[in-house]
């Protein structure tokens, strides 16, 4: 195929005035390290679009991997002409040649942004359309359905032709809504979670919880996987790795069954803070889900969010189980999160965990723990950081061509 270019549009975000340039910036960086696996392809900003100059390279992988930075809200492949009939016209016919089915009807949608260009929108829709029929004398125009928009754009510096309108990944570029903690367990809930937070513009930090020796060397290796697939969207990602044994031991110690998993998620929650503190995050994201299990009743979450004083973001909460495992699958994530590996909570999980805890009963059972201060210190103190990076996957086994949600 002959397309040499790629138009990026911009999502929502364009629409918050003073902000946009330090936005725009934000993406701009955020594509340039996307495409660093394609050293000959070059992107320019200009006038609130980004252009991607291919270079040669084919542009199916190159879309497909800038479907998944976010803040893009469409792409297009181009082809580029000259700003002159008869040069639009035969990229025109070259762009009709991309389809693999053969289209039957067809219109032709110019849009004139150089003035001085010598034929209007409505003359260039029938010099062009006119042309194309010409050649391809099975086609007709239906201005209303057509199996293909062949768009037209003539500008000062070129004409681009196209007529795919990709979905990009929405949302506001990575990290340009401040930073938040992730709590990232090993399942399915919490990187989706974290891919929800991200594509809100939140820079993720990761914080997980892991009870070695109980929990394996291979508990740890699927976490680090799993951060790793979230760097793919953001470039790159901190992962905290908390030691959790002691505060886990002394807290069985106490042999409140039921309130385990209670005292388990506060004490994962301050800790989680302390870390958010350090690092300048100022709100923590969770995988939690209304319902789903014991620890995410309304009176579990109220008994354990409230020992935490920034916000508890938890863009899970609403969704039903079938509709976050698509979002995993999509991600890629899925087949990582349901490695049987023990996580510290199914360790310790009791037969039947309180699923309508009682915050003084709760609040009772920490003040008897005298050093529970000391232990959350240590857990904080002791955290392993690691930088994760990307791994090199090639874009065509990445998310597939279809929408993104
Ligand atoms: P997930 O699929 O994300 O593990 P879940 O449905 O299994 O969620 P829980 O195990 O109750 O639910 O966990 C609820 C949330 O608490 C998780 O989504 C995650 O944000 C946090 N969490 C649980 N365990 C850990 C852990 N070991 N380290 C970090 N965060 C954790
Ligand atoms: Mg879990």
């Amino acid at each position: 195929m002959d397309y040499n270019l790629i138009i990026i549009r911009f999502g929502e975000f364009t629409l918050k005035g003073r902000n946009r340039s330090r936005f725009e910036k934000r993406m701009f960086s955020q594509i340039r390290t996307a495409l660093a696996a394609y050293p000959g392809i070059e992107a320019v900003m200009d006038y609130g679009r980004i252009y991607v100059h291919l270079n040669g390279e084919p542009y199916r992988n190159v879309c497909e991997r800038l479907q998944s930075v976010f803040g893009i809200a469409t792409l297009s492949p181009v082809i580029t002409s000259e700003p002159e009939l008869g040069a639009i016209r035969e990229a025109s016919l070259k762009a009709m040649k991309a389809f693999d089915s053969t289209p039957r009807t067809f219109k032709v949608t110019a849009r004139r942004a150089w003035k001085e260009f010598e034929h209007n929108s409505q003359e260039m829709n029938n010099l062009v359309g006119g042309f194309v029929l010409r050649a391809h004398p099975w086609l007709s125009v239906d201005v209303h359905k057509p199996d293909i928009e062949l768009r037209v754009e003539v500008r000062k510096e070129a004409a681009y032709i196209f007529s795919e309108v990709m979905p990009g990944a929405g949302g506001y570029p990575y990290g340009t809504n401040g930073k938040a903690m992730l709590m990232l367990s090993g399942g399915i809930d919490s990187p989706v979670a974290g891919w929800l937070a991200m594509r809100r513009g939140l820079e993720i930090e990761a914080v997980h919880f892991h009870s070695y020796p109980f929990t394996s060397e291979q508990a740890r290796d699927k976490v680090i996987e799993l951060a790793r697939k979230l760097s793919f969207y953001s470039g790159s990602i901190k992962l905290h790795l908390v030691p959790f044994t002691e505060i886990q031991t002394a807290l069985a110690s106490i042999n409140k069954d039921n309130l385990m998993i209670t005292l388990m998620r506060r004490a994962m929650l301050r800790i989680t803070e302390q870390l958010a503190q350090r690092h300048g995050a100022l709100a923590i994201v969770t995988g939690d889900s209304l319902g789903q299990v014991a620890s995410q009743t309304l009176t579990s979450l109220n008994v354990i969010g409230r020992v935490a004083d920034l916000p508890l973001l938890r863009p899970l909460i609403m969704m039903d189980k079938q509709d976050i495992i698509a979002y995993a699958e999509k991600l890629d994530t899925y087949e990582t999160s349901i490695l049987p590996y023990e996580d510290c909570c199914t360790l310790f999980v009791p037969k039947s965990p309180s699923t309508n805890p009682n915050l003084r009963v709760v609040e009772k059972i920490e003040s008897i723990l005298a050093d529970l201060d000391m232990m959350v210190e240590a857990a904080v103190e002791g955290a392993e950081v690691l930088d994760i990076q990307p791994s090199q996957r090639s874009a065509a086994t990445d998310a597939g061509e279809d929408d993104w949600f």
